[in-house]
């Protein structure tokens, strides 16, 4: 039978159909996002069986390619776990299901949404010399990234080094503004050359991370322990190197292990927000970047933004119609992270409301961000200038977003600690970048005393000295709303 045949929907399905539905989506369900989930199963029921097909009621037709695309085979494979005799699913599209409560399964009551607090996982790991390397994170890899004009150098120069780390692109040093994808590129880089050699020490690390690494290890006298370790590392990645700047110390020390490193032919990746002569570093520093590959990355231009658009929304399982996927390409320009804000939040208002994302909704989501499509806009490169302090609603916003709590909880009176936590954070946030005052905090967080407010921000700062995975989560939260 043609999977597409538009069957007539059998009037009065068994009732154990809806049943059969409500087990089959239950074996669906941990297998998708929330989002689409709903989206894509809300108004759809099974129709009955013949044959060994299971008919498969959907309430628009725009849900035929979709389903055939994305869920047939996991559908097909949940209906069978539980009736091995179904062999094949059969879609066909019956109106009569939208919105119909007594046809359809109630996805809200059934699937009723788990709020989960967001559980970063492990962000270091110590090798085995004890030096400090960020954990790759899986997601960034060279397959997944888009090239474009604006990085095709930069790529391809990844590229090489992971075929011949310590080559002749040593070191490699790529440049550009942010969200550019200077990180993915790195990140990516690592995790390739890991793959091909596991038994590689591969240390990436910010600049940052470096030294705070040095000034412990001045602290507490173990200059050369430092030195030998990182003697074992094969391929060293540094991050944004930029911010060695006016440190003297860390420059003269980075220098010294980047001599040894390179003279062992270990492979060194560099990224910074500008080219080397215009870091503010030790010329001997400099010179030694430049002695290997340099590769800058740029914004990239319309048909890359709508190839990487496409990708990413394919990546969180979203539709959108083309129209509103080149609305955004055209109008959100500057970087990479700001079409992954765009996308995210379409993800949300998919997610929160049921509500396909128009061109519409698209626009009034950038007038909210700032990003109105009908200003000018602002020029790309690595002086991009220092954009808008955000309203306290949306500090409020991303935390709840980053904990998954809701602002009502956060205004509220719950003092659990999932609530708690999210709320000091809110508070702290709003305090150090807004200057807002403890009296105009405690009116904001449901009248609460500014004698309470005090305390919660106290506790937030003690917090914040002990607990270094507080200090990230802090951090994500100042850079997701463009604080940090
Ligand atoms: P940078 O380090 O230059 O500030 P990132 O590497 O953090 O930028 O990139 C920001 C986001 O954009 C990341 O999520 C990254 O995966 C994504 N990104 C950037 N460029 C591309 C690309 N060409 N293809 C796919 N994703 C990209
Ligand atoms: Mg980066």
């Amino acid at each position: 039978m043609n999977p597409t045949a538009t069957l007539p929907a059998p009037v009065n399905a068994p009732a154990s159909s809806a049943d059969l539905w409500l087990e089959i989506l239950k074996l669906i369900e941990p297998k998708i996002q929330r989002g689409p989930f709903i989206t894509w199963f809300k108004d759809t029921a099974v129709l009955g069986s013949e044959e060994g097909s299971l008919i498969v009621g959907l309430p628009l037709p725009m849900f035929l390619t979709w389903h055939m695309e994305h869920y047939r085979v996991m559908t097909l494979e949940a209906a069978q776990t539980i009736d091995p005799s179904i062999r094949q699913v059969v879609y066909t599209v019956d109106v009569g299901l939208k919105d119909n409560r007594e046809r359809s399964t109630d996805l809200l009551e059934h699937f009723p949404e788990v709020k989960k607090r967001k559980i970063a996982g492990r962000q270091e790991v110590r090798m085995a010399e004890g030096i400090v390397s960020k954990i790759l994170s899986p997601r960034y890899s060279l397959e997944k990234f888009i090239v474009g004009s604006n990085n095709r150098l930069a790529h391809a120069a990844c590229m090489a080094v992971c075929s011949q780390p310590g080559g002749k692109y040593n070191p490699l040093f790529l440049y550009g503004g942010v969200g550019l994808g200077k990180t993915h590129l790195l990140q990516a880089t690592g995790n390739s050359i890991l793959k091909n050699h596991p038994r590689a020490t591969v240390v990436y690390t910010t600049s940052e991370d470096f030294t705070n690494q040095v000034v412990e290890a001045i602290q507490h006298g173990k200059m050369e322990q430092f030195n030998r370790r990182y003697r074992t590392v094969d391929v060293l990645i540094i991050d944004d190197i930029q911010f060695i700047a006016n440190k003297d110390r860390t420059q003269e020390i980075f220098f010294h292990t980047f001599n040894t490193l390179y003279e062992e032919r270990k492979q060194i990746i560099i990224s910074a927000d500008r080219p080397p002569q215009e870091l503010q570093l030790e010329d001997r520093l400099t010179s030694r970047f430049a002695r290997g590959m340099i590769a800058d990355v740029s914004a990239p231009d319309y048909e890359t933004r709508l190839a990487i658009l496409r990708d990413k929304a394919a990546e969180y399982e979203i539709f959108l119609d083309r129209s509103v996927l080149e609305f955004i390409a055209e109008h959100v320009t500057r970087n990479v992270r700001e079409l992954e804000g765009i996308l995210t939040q379409a993800v949300a208002l998919y997610e929160l409301e049921q509500r396909m994302p128009t061109v519409r909704s698209i626009a009034e989501i950038m007038a909210k961000l700032s990003m109105d499509p009908l200003q000018d806009e602002e020029k790309v490169g690595f002086n991009t200038p220092p954009k808008r302090k955000p309203t306290f609603q949306e500090v409020m916003e991303a935390v709840s977003r980053y904990y998954s709590v809701s602002i009502q909880d956060m205004i509220g009176a719950s003092r659990v600690r999932e609530i708690l936590l999210p709320r000091q954070v809110a508070m702290f946030l709003g305090k150090k970048h807004l200057g807002m005052s403890q009296v105009r905090i405690g009116e904001v967080f449901g009248g609460r005393d500014h004698t309470t407010v005090l305390n919660a921000l106290k506790k937030m700062e003690e917090k914040m000295h002990q607990d270094s995975q507080l200090l990230r989560e802090v951090r994500a939260i100042e850079v997701e709303v463009g604080l940090a």
